[in-house]
């Protein structure tokens, strides 16, 4: 990226503030710069075979192709073995009463090791690692879900919102990549967030009669905010403009006016935004979350080219979770008040702790309490 000062191209991203911001630049224009300036060969998902590498190697480098053999020679992984390929020493064993400094110790470790309990991987790690996997250079299955060459490719992190009193003071965040050619609403639905699953009512007397239904149904407006454009979530019939509240309070003082748009109808290429600047998403009304863009380039054979796949998540900020005040064993479901039977208030309890708790066997109260539907932020974990 370029230093910050004067730009030839409006549309090419240059620093606004060094290291932290770039100024304002409109994506889909940005990408046509690259693909009007880089051969196609560049981004290409197409590898050329060695032959072709080496000759345009030799071309682009001014090596001869003798020279160019010598140094595949000399460089060759095969001239640092020091056995044959079909004879491998076993690297495991180490010589009794080892005289070298390095293997004394390595004997050392080795002993050490073998006293712990067998290594484990925590699930999470295994998770991540599985992600990872699932998504590395992968084909589409369905030719018409192949992402083309020259698509870009944006990085943004979703941060968690203030409102959660937990995240008060460190700002976790999950990481999504998004292809320029999708809608901000395919960006809005992959963004998962505790206030859209939350259920609302006191079920005590019903416990079996929480509804499906989560708040995410019920309030679906929510929109995001780059550059001066309120992008607001329209697919509903009960979808309302959100924004309308802040725009006209913006009126009343001095700001620049706002103007709204459709997330459903508006593409990343569409937009006009900087990189590293703080932008908003806003659902559940008051559920507010900082997004930034982080990096923006052109699709590379490596990335994931099933574009079904995207938004990908490419990092999730773990929570510790919550577990239930009696079994400290399950994840809490439910969230009691003014209960006679729990040691605390508010109280946290899993499902089945809950029940045996505070029902006989016909499934009536014992005690009078209140008992709300919980959703644990880890559950996302
Ligand atoms: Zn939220
Ligand atoms: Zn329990």
């Amino acid at each position: 990226m370029a230093e910050g000062g004067g730009r030839s191209n409006p549309n090419v991203p240059v620093y606004e503030y060094v290291d932290i911001n770039t100024q304002v630049f409109h994506v889909g224009s940005f990408r046509q710069l690259w693909l009007d300036s880089l051969p196609p060969d560049v981004y290409s998902f197409e590898e050329l075979d060695e032959e072709a590498q080496d000759a345009k190697f030799s071309e682009e480098f001014g090596v001869p192709a003798e020279t160019l053999a010598e140094l595949r020679a000399i460089c060759s992984v095969d001239s640092l073995k020091s056995y044959p390929d079909d004879e491998p020493p076993d690297t495991s064993v180490v010589p009794p009463d080892p005289q070298l400094a390095c293997l004394r110790l390595r004997k050392r470790k080795q002993d050490y090791k073998n006293s712990l309990a067998k290594d484990y991987t925590g699930r999470h790690d295994a998770y991540t690692n599985e992600m990872e996997l699932q998504s590395v250079g992968r084909k589409p299955a369905d030719a018409d879900n192949a992402v083309p060459e020259g698509e870009i490719v944006l990085t943004f992190n979703i941060v968690y919102p203030v409102i959660f009193y937990r995240f008060k003071y460190v700002r976790p965040h999950q990481t999504l990549q998004v292809l320029g050619s999708q809608k901000l609403a395919e960006l809005r639905d992959a963004i998962c967030c505790v206030s859209d699953l939350q259920v609302f009512g006191e079920f005590s007397s019903v416990p079996d009669a929480v509804p499906q239904f989560v708040s995410k149904d019920h309030y679906k407006s929510a929109f995001f905010y780059f550059e001066g454009v309120f992008y607001n979530d329209m697919r509903y019939p009960e979808c309302r403009d959100i924004s309308q509240t802040t725009r006209e309070w913006a009126k009343t003082r001095d700001f620049p006016a706002f103007t709204v748009a459709k997330m459903e109808e508006t593409t990343f290429y569409d937009l006009k935004v900087k990189i590293g600047y703080p932008y908003l998403y806003c659902h559940q009304g008051d559920c507010e979350h900082v997004v930034i863009l982080t990096d923006i380039r052109l699709i590379h054979r490596d990335d994931c080219r099933d574009r079904k796949l995207y938004p990908l998540l490419t990092y999730k900020h773990r929570v510790v979770t919550r577990k239930c005040s009696v079994c400290h064993l399950y994840i809490s479901r439910w969230i009691t008040t003014n209960d006679s039977l729990a040691p605390m208030d508010p109280c946290l309890f899993c499902d089945q702790c809950f029940r045996l708790l505070h029902y006989d066997k016909e499934g009536n109260k014992i005690a009078p309490f209140k008992a709300y539907s919980y959703v644990d932020p880890g559950a996302f974990n």
